[in-house]
């Protein structure tokens, strides 16, 4: 493939991220099902399977935006007197009657705008006396008025479809005069790691063993991501434990996530029966960290086969499987938005590979974590974001301007 490149180290043929990504989305589509609910709080986060349309305006009526009093503009700017009507307009609770011309209404703020009247004076430009109120200097016509359908109107689109919904989407379904959603189901994300010196968190590890950090890594990245996780625990470096694992993810899962056995040795065997099933879509991919991944699938169900390092493990599913299984929980196809920043750093990298740094910005530059060993999983813990640097950049010195990508813009609070 032209598009490929080749590592000089290995001598293997590799494909850049951006052609992954490319194939990954237009392989991955939303097949999950939906179901409809009563709109409240517990929808954020849910993600929209039918487009929300406003079943009214908003607001619905004219209404101030002030607290004042209400008339109808006089086409001179000289200053004005208007006497007062008895009576007042307030949210909920409108003025009956119609305002004659050369009069004017008390009015509150979110009060239907009365007959008769078009412009709202704010209660600190106007004087009000025995007689009425006085304005040194003219309204114009529609000032504090807020007009019907200025925000939204009547049948236009609130919220569209494959939205993750936030708090403010459900304000706006809210004001339009939505009550239930039509919600997708949650996408369920099984999780299992391999290796045969994986211990579980709260066992007494011997000193070849070492606690399994992908469990709550992957497990709290799928909740992050408002997903649900299915915990298969740790699987030891044994294809038929491996197989069965698998199966039983299939059936549960509508995604499946490994970490490591992902690259070609003796003990890795997530990428031998990857492999042996022919639905291997990409293997040697052009990243550091993250090399090996695999993305394949196992009975028909996507598996993203990580690589064991922690760090690669993070890098591969922030950049790979989030994107992929966004869709898959039927949002919108998204790659996080970065920003360009100095360096606070100097680095010479190798061509042809898209690399990431953890890193997080202090003082308007973004500093770049000390060491790049990817099993350094302090420095995951250290960061706040990462560095995305391009196939082509080599080398990287203090003040260059570099991409940062949040967490935030992976969905990530922390
Ligand atoms: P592998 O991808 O299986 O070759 O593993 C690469 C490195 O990551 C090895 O040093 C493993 O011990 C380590 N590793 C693999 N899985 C985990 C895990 N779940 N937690 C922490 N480290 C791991
Ligand atoms: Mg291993």
């Amino acid at each position: 493939m032209s598009a490929d490149c080749f590592d000089p180290n290995d001598g293997m043929q590799l494909t850049p991220v951006s052609e992954v990504l490319k194939r990954l989305k237009l392989r991955t589509s939303t097949t999950i099902g939906s179901e409809s609910l009563p709109l409240d709080y517990q929808m954020m986060g849910r993600v929209l399977a039918q487009p929300i349309i406003a079943q009214r305006a908003h607001p619905p009526h004219a209404n101030a935006a002030v607290d004042g009093f209400g008339f109808a503009a006089s086409t001179t700017d000289q200053p004005q007197f208007y006497r007062l009507v008895d009576g007042r307009a307030a949210a909920g609770s409108p003025f009956k009657g119609s305002i004659p011309s050369g009069f004017a209404v008390r009015v509150l703020t979110g009060a239907t705008i009365p007959k008769g009247v078009d412009t709202v004076v704010r209660d600190e430009d106007a004087r009000k006396t025995r007689r009425g109120i006085e304005i040194e200097k003219a309204e114009s016509r529609g000032a504090n008025v807020r007009k019907v359908g200025e925000d939204i109107s009547d049948g236009e689109l609130a919220v569209a479809a494959g939205r993750r919904l936030t708090a403010a989407d459900l304000a706006l379904a809210a004001a339009v005069g939505e009550f239930r959603v039509d919600v997708r189901q949650s996408l369920r994300v099984a999780t299992l790691s391999t290796g045969n010196e994986l211990i579980q968190t709260g066992s007494v590890a011997r000193p070849d063993q070492i606690y399994d950090a992908n469990r709550p890594l992957l497990l709290s990245l799928i909740t992050a991501f408002g997903f649900d996780p299915i915990d298969l625990g740790c699987i030891p470096d044994d294809r038929a434990a491996l197989r069965e694992a698998l199966d039983s993810a299939s059936k549960q899962a509508h995604v499946i996530l490994t970490s490591g056995g992902a690259s070609s040795g003796d003990e890795d065997h997530v990428g031998a029966i990857l492999e042996s099933t022919n639905r291997v879509h990409d293997w040697r991919i052009a990243i550091k960290p993250g090399r090996p991944l695999i993305l394949g699938e196992w009975c028909g169900v996507p598996v993203f086969g990580l690589p064991g390092n922690p760090v690669a493990a993070m890098v591969c599913t922030l950049v790979f499987a989030l994107p992929a299984m966004k869709v898959l929980s039927g949002q919108t196809w998204s790659e996080p938005q970065g920003f360009d920043i100095p360096a606070a750093f100097e680095k010479r990298k190798r061509g042809g590979r898209r690399e990431y740094l953890r890193a997080r910005i202090r003082n308007g530059k973004v500093e770049a974590f000390q060491s790049e060993g990817s099993g350094r999983i302090s420095g995951l813990s250290w960061a706040e974001g990462l560095v995305e640097l391009s196939d082509v950049a080599q080398n990287i010195r203090v003040g260059d301007r570099v991409r940062y990508i949040p967490f935030s813009s992976f969905g990530l609070t922390s």
